[in-house]
């Protein structure tokens, strides 16, 4: 689908998917990686606009609209790209090169640490996703940061102040 940028960017395996205690399959790093690597390509079917509306209206999480206008349907990928799951405290961001969607760490992150973004989600019908990531200053739901300060008033999340992308202790486990 993407042909812009050599694929040995994404090849790399510093990151392979298993088990998560955050949901389902995560995304973990094999070794330590320096920030600002590319981890992973989010890639997937481009679909018609009738298909956009159908896939919403079934609840698909995977959509991701490109710099473009075109919808990506990441359900139907191969990569790594669809199965980073999401935290309050992300190690991670979804940045556009080229037009193309990758995952790259905001951050140096551990061997066998799980590697996180933020799906940048509305808050309209948010409660319909909570969170379950653990992070110290996790907000109860799946929201984009921005709104984090809102769903901790409406909520009543506990209050803490840290930017995401700078919180490297985050991850210890309780
Ligand atoms: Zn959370």
């Amino acid at each position: 689908m993407f042909r812009s940028i050599h694929p040995r960017c994404w090849e790399r395996k510093l990151v392979s998917a298993r088990n998560s205690k955050i949901h389902g399959i995560g995304v973990f790093a094999n070794q330590s990686i320096a920030a600002g690597q590319i981890l992973a390509r989010y890639d997937g079917k481009i679909l018609a606009a009738e298909e956009v509306q159908c896939e919403l209206a079934a609840g698909n999480r995977y959509l991701l609209e490109l710099p473009d206008g075109r919808v990506v349907d990441g359900s139907a990928g191969k990569e790594l790209g669809r199965l980073f799951n999401y935290s309050c405290d992300p190690s991670a961001r979804l940045e556009y090169r080229e037009g193309v969607p990758l995952i790259i760490n905001s951050r140096a992150i551990g061997r066998g640490e799980e590697i996180t973004i933020d799906y940048g989600f509305d808050p309209a019908d948010v409660t319909r996703f909570p969170c379950t990531c653990r992070k110290p200053n996790c907000v109860g739901y799946i929201v984009a940061w921005p709104y984090h300060a809102m769903m901790r008033r409406l909520y009543g999340a506990p209050a803490v102040s840290i930017t995401p992308g700078t919180a490297g202790n985050a991850d210890r486990e309780k």
